[in-house]
């Protein structure tokens, strides 16, 4: 929803308290005109002025710990839009009704708040330093994890900022501020301690003034008796434009003594350790097997590099598949082994390995199952990354208490693996939630590629010579009716996909026969929203079971929806 307002005709963005005034003045001051922008001190928070009587009102709109939107003390809603909405029916607590927009003057855009032109930089420099991505496994990890990491940036972007000076004491402060250049207001901040206490320093007629900033129980910083801020940067802006209690405003940063806080990597400390949720890019699986190739120099696997465990993950028709390690030349991997099973020598389904062998290596995603390579000896083995925690759909039906975010995080990052096999002209022909194998609660990747092929660029779909043993509960009505597959029907079975995650791993169409599913299907009716299913994502698994495959989106437009709920309801 937050992200949305942008495009509202009477959000501004990040201008101050004065400048909004004068935008209602100029507008004419009438009684009940009103104008939205951003939260200046409360991080995903907004704030209404309001005009009345030929005076301004200003009103904060929180963002509560629950994603929900409120005035203090008011009616909470699903976006500051709504509560615009409510208030436009009821004062309740407001000055007067919330009668008239006061539109941006034509072709300004809404400002954009000094962070948030640093805050992609910021983002992109993190996340190539922490994980020392880069390319199309950096802009991945981002798109994937964007909530996170702006949370992460918010909260520590501080220590990039010229005035943050560490935990330097008073004393130590006091020389820094009065060297070079002694403007009035210049400044710089140091931490006091541990826990989130800070001093502000500023130069007034020659002398350090230091004002102390406190966090209170909720996490919100300010300067005694002053104004609450989620973040040090928020301060600071604000006492920039005001002096609100200090002596005088903030005018020049003293800048930091090059190299003095950080002279490694900036953000070692705040590496996700123990205790701290896992992103994809703090696993193993992330980065691709083939980044180095000193490490892995062919897709054949040597017998005695690899090790097996006993016991097996999972089977299959074609035999089992264990857990092992390879141990490559600088370093060893924990892997799957899908081992063929030997007894009846069975031509077919040794060739059905070499086929999904075969399309396996031709793809290299984050959020798809990648092959380490194929070992020909006692038995033909296929060696791929280890997903360790099994396939969603048992993930969910024995984690009842997975967050609807959770599992939207999931649904998502499969998407994002879905649009890639559609950029790179491949079809599945099997998504399901059996297929998609959790590495983390929080990553997820698409596997089993045993029916998958290669599709012609200018045909874009693949022709099956018949009927096969197929998962037709999954499949598109041109996959039954034309044998026709295209990420078009992959879209569909993505639909059923989701539909399996948002009921926590039920089967589709339960108790039904293959034909009754078809024959549904063909009366226009489709399955109903699983119980806990939000509306947004049930219109789009709808969406997804579009009759027609020329009208039916692909992942090119389902991954950018699910993005945009995703961020929406992660932030
Ligand atoms: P498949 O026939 O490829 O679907 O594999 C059968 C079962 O083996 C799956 O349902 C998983 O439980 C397990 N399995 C397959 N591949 C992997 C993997 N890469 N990592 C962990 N478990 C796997």
């Amino acid at each position: 929803m937050a992200d949305n307002v942008n495009s509202l005709p009477f959000f501004y963005g990040n201008i101050t308290r004065e400048e909004a005034e004068d935008y209602l003045r100029q507008t004419g001051l009438s009684n009940g005109l009103y104008l939205l922008r951003q939260s200046r001190n409360y991080l995903g928070g907004f704030a209404l002025s309001v005009s009345n009587a030929g005076r301004c009102y200003h009103y904060t709109i929180e963002r509560q710990p629950n994603d929900m939107y409120a005035i203090a003390g008011g009616k909470s809603y699903r976006s500051p839009v709504d509560v615009i909405d409510y208030h436009s029916q009821e004062p309740d607590g407001l000055v007067c009704l919330l009668k008239k927009p006061c539109n941006r003057p034509k072709n300004m855009q809404p400002k954009v708040g000094p962070f948030e032109d640093l805050k992609e930089k910021l983002i992109r420099e993190y996340v190539k330093q922490t994980w020392n991505l880069q390319g199309a496994a950096l802009e991945q990890a981002i798109i994937s994890q964007r909530p996170q990491l702006e949370k992460l940036i918010a909260t520590t972007a501080h220590e990039r900022m010229p005035w943050f000076h560490g935990t330097i004491t008073r004393e130590d402060s006091e020389p820094r501020l009065q060297c070079g250049p002694r403007a009035n207001g210049k400044f710089l901040i140091r931490q006091r301690d541990a826990n989130g206490s800070y001093a502000l320093c500023l130069l007034h007629e020659g002398q350090v003034m230091h004002y102390r900033i406190d966090k209170d129980s909720a996490g919100k910083l300010s300067i005694p008796e002053g104004k609450k801020f989620d973040t040090l940067w928020q301060l600071v802006e604000h006492y920039s434009y005001k002096p609100d209690g200090l002596l005088r405003v903030l005018t020049e940063p003293c800048p930091r003594p090059d190299g003095d806080i950080d002279n490694s990597n900036p953000y070692e400390t705040r590496i996700p350790g123990k205790g701290k949720e896992a992103m994809p890019m703090d696993t193993e699986v992330y980065e691709s097997p083939y980044a180095d190739p000193d490490e892995l120099r062919s897709s054949t696997v040597d017998r005695s590099h690899l090790f097996l465990e006993d016991g097996e993950l999972g089977s299959g028709n074609f035999g089992t598949v264990m857990k092992g390690t390879y141990k490559m030349r600088k370093t060893e991997k924990t892997v799957a082994v899908k081992v063929l099973k030997n007894d009846d020598n069975n031509q077919s389904v040794r060739d059905e390995m070499l086929r999904e062998a075969n399309v396996m290596q031709q793809l290299d995603n984050p959020y798809i199952v990648r092959m380490i390579g194929i070992c020909e000896a006692e038995n033909l083995m296929l060696v791929m990354e280890l997903a360790e925690l099994g396939p969603l759909h048992k993930f969910l039906q024995k984690n009842k208490q997975t967050a609807i975010k959770n599992i939207t995080e999931l649904v998502h990052q499969v998407s994002m693996g879905m649009k890639y096999l559609e950029e790179h002209n491949f079809v599945h022909r099997d998504l399901a939630a059996r297929n998609v194998l959790l590495v983390t609660q929080h990553y997820a990747k698409i596997s089993d590629f045993g029916l998958s092929k290669a599709v012609a660029e200018d045909q874009n779909y693949y022709k099956a010579k018949g009927h096969g043993k197929w998962p037709v509960k999954w499949y598109a009505p041109e996959c039954i009716n034309y044998f026709k597959f295209s990420s078009k029907s992959d879209v569909w079975s993505f639909g059923v996909l989701m539909w399996e995650a948002y009921s926590y791993g039920q089967k589709p169409y339960k108790g039904m026969k293959g034909n009754d599913v078809l024959q549904m299907i063909e009366s226009g009716k489709r399955m109903d929203s699983p119980e806990k299913c939000p509306l947004e994502m049930y219109e789009l698994m709808k969406t997804c079971w579009t009759y027609k495959a020329n009208e039916r989106p692909g992942f090119n437009v389902v991954e950018p929806r699910l993005r945009d709920y995703y961020y929406d309801i992660a932030q």
